[in-house]
């Protein structure tokens, strides 16, 4: 049984470092690496651009008609060495970033639907195992069978330092305090929606990574995939 390919389901609050985690992790393993917040993200640049976000206001009607000619893919980019997220054939990884999206991609995560067209094409990518998914409800929803479960977190601190470092490095023009507001106030709507709150599955392991670099953390990870796959 030593090469069974298992799911790891890492949830967390924003900017707990989810991503740098699940990459890391995914590469250690040769696993594939799926960041369903990026999923959310592309989404909510669609209605941005179609005009159907308006002071944070989603038309939800509006853009539950038109999911349907939304496709998102990730694509690896040998040259950076990273996966890039595409929407209807158009690179858009470093867009989504960008705080206009930040600001309203918890709105449309709290759609029912989009959640639901979301997870179905999530499910998919998960089929053949084998892979680490980020996220707020995968451990939840996506993949409640998954075999290890991370819930991840962090002061707010910390994580919006963590952003404001990221942001600055990449030359944007961001304050502090704008971004621990987004931060803040992502954490409360993702954790107090309706559909598919944030919370953390009942075997999910807590990973407090407040005072812990990403090497520590990537050991501390594939010691706990070691425990699961040889409990199975
Ligand atoms: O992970 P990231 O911060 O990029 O996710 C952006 C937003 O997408 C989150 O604030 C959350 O509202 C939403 N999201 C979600 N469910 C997921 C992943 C992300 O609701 N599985």
């Amino acid at each position: 049984m030593e090469h069974k390919k298992i799911i790891v389901a890492i949830d967390g609050h924003s900017s707990s470092g989810k991503s740098t985690i699940s990459k890391q992790l995914a590469a250690s393993l040769g696993y594939k690496y799926i960041d369903t917040g990026a999923m959310y993200r592309a989404v909510t640049l669609y209605a941005l651009r179609k005009g159907f976000i308006n002071n944070k206001a989603v038309d939800k009607d509006k853009l539950i008609q038109v999911l349907p000619e939304i496709d998102i893919r990730f694509r690896y980019n040998p040259e950076t060495k990273k996966t890039d997220t595409y929407l209807n054939g158009e690179n858009i990884e470093d867009e989504i970033r960008a705080l206009e999206v930040s600001n309203n991609v918890s709105q449309v995560a709290t759609i029912k639907e989009v959640r639901m067209a979301m997870v179905k094409k999530q499910q998919e990518m998960g089929k053949e195992r084998g892979i680490v998914m980020d996220g707020r409800d995968i451990g939840t929803v996506v993949f409640p069978d998954a075999e290890l479960k991370i819930f991840l977190t962090a002061s707010t601190k910390v994580r919006a330092q963590r952003r404001y470092d990221e942001l600055k490095a990449k030359g944007l023009d961001v304050s502090f305090d704008e971004i621990l507001k987004n931060i803040e106030e992502r954490d409360h709507i993702d954790s107090t929606r309706k559909e598919s709150p944030l919370i953390k599955a009942d075997d999910a392991i807590v990973l407090d990574n407040s005072n812990m670099i990403p090497e520590e953390q990537n050991k501390w990870l594939l010691k706990k995939v070691e425990e699961v796959k040889n409990a199975h």
